[in-house]
């Protein structure tokens, strides 16, 4: 069996290898390195707290398709969420598995930390579920906050975007660079780690703009994990009533090749697409489902010679 060798520049760590052409043989993936270290397949469940985005007082992001969570979670108890999901996802699990609970629905740090308490402890009460995973925006990031996080040894995300004030503003975001790097300071303060969500292809960001993005995710150590998105215009949301151009699917893979060499691979990824679009939603600048992405950015990958981390910055 012949075994492709990924020879990154000296000083960058080889990522996994194996036979044939993967992914993870040259990026840095979240599911990898869970699986490492929980000896299993790790799922994350997506659990709703039901807490209204203070964002939406003002009009919340021009993209922000509030549905696109299961609404039909909204409302019913952490623990009978969990039990559904589990049981829908265990039915089609072929290897030993287990679950993060993912608390990703509106602003997590917008919601009663007593609530917020208990439902993580509801969660953790439930078998297979083996952590748990906390998303926030920047300006939810309070140390009350992160007092709970540290107590069930969570780890948390945040929606960063961008370092670029012009472009929070014309995603009508709400909060600062200088929230983020509030935030960033506090995380560090507690001695957590975070994830960072950033979006790709926001109208008025060239590739440098995006590359200073990068840029500023190697140089904080408290950073451990991207999630990439593609800016998506879903339809009746307030981007897609705009003249902008947005990327489509292969414009995205085409900056995510010349990103992906940039970010170092001591981060993970958890995301590098944004979710399959839906039979129920339409979005003006992207048609298609993951599993497609993915296959076109690995055959570019390879045509290119990509890997996270071969040209790192910093
Ligand atoms: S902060 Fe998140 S949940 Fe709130 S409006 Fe923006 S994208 Fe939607």
């Amino acid at each position: 069996m012949q075994v492709e060798q990924v020879l990154p520049e000296a000083g960058v760590p080889v990522l996994h290898n194996g036979p044939g052409k993967r992914l993870e043989y040259r990026i840095n993936f979240w599911s990898e390195q869970a699986k490492e270290l929980y000896g299993k397949k790790i799922y994350r469940v997506a659990v709703s707290l039901n807490t209204p985005c203070p964002n939406r007082t003002h009009g919340g992001c021009n993209f922000c398709l509030q549905d696109s969570f299961a609404p039909e979670f909204r409302g019913i108890p952490i623990g009978e969420q969990l039990r559904l999901s589990i049981a829908k996802i265990a039915k089609n699990a072929p290897e030993e598995h287990g679950f993060i609970a993912y608390f990703q629905d509106e602003t997590i740090g917008a919601s009663d930390y007593s609530t917020l308490d208990k439902a993580i402890k509801e969660a953790l009460s439930i078998p297979k579920v083996l952590g748990i995973i906390v998303s926030t925006r920047p300006d939810h990031c309070d140390d009350d906050f992160l007092r709970i996080i540290k107590k069930h040894n969570a780890y948390l995300e945040l929606g960063m975007q961008t370092i670029h004030p012009q472009s929070l503003l014309f995603l009508n975001r709400n909060h600062t660079h200088e929230h983020t790097v509030d935030a960033l300071q506090r995380i560090d303060k507690h001695g957590l780690k975070t994830g960072v969500h950033l979006i790709i292809g926001i109208p008025g960001e060239s590739i440098g703009d995006m590359l200073e993005t990068i840029q500023f995710v190697n140089r904080n150590s408290v950073i451990t994990d991207v999630k990439f998105h593609n800016l998506v215009a879903f339809e009746n949301t307030p981007i897609s009533r705009l003249n902008n151009h947005l990327p489509d699917i292969d414009e995205y893979i085409e900056t995510l090749l010349v990103l992906l060499p940039q970010l170092t691979n001591r981060v993970t990824i958890s995301r590098l697409f944004t979710s399959n679009i839906l039979k129920s939603e339409i979005a003006l600048n992207i048609t298609g489902e993951k599993k497609v992405w993915l296959n076109k950015l690995l055959k570019r990958i390879y045509e290119t010679g990509v890997f996270q981390g071969g040209k790192n910055l910093v």
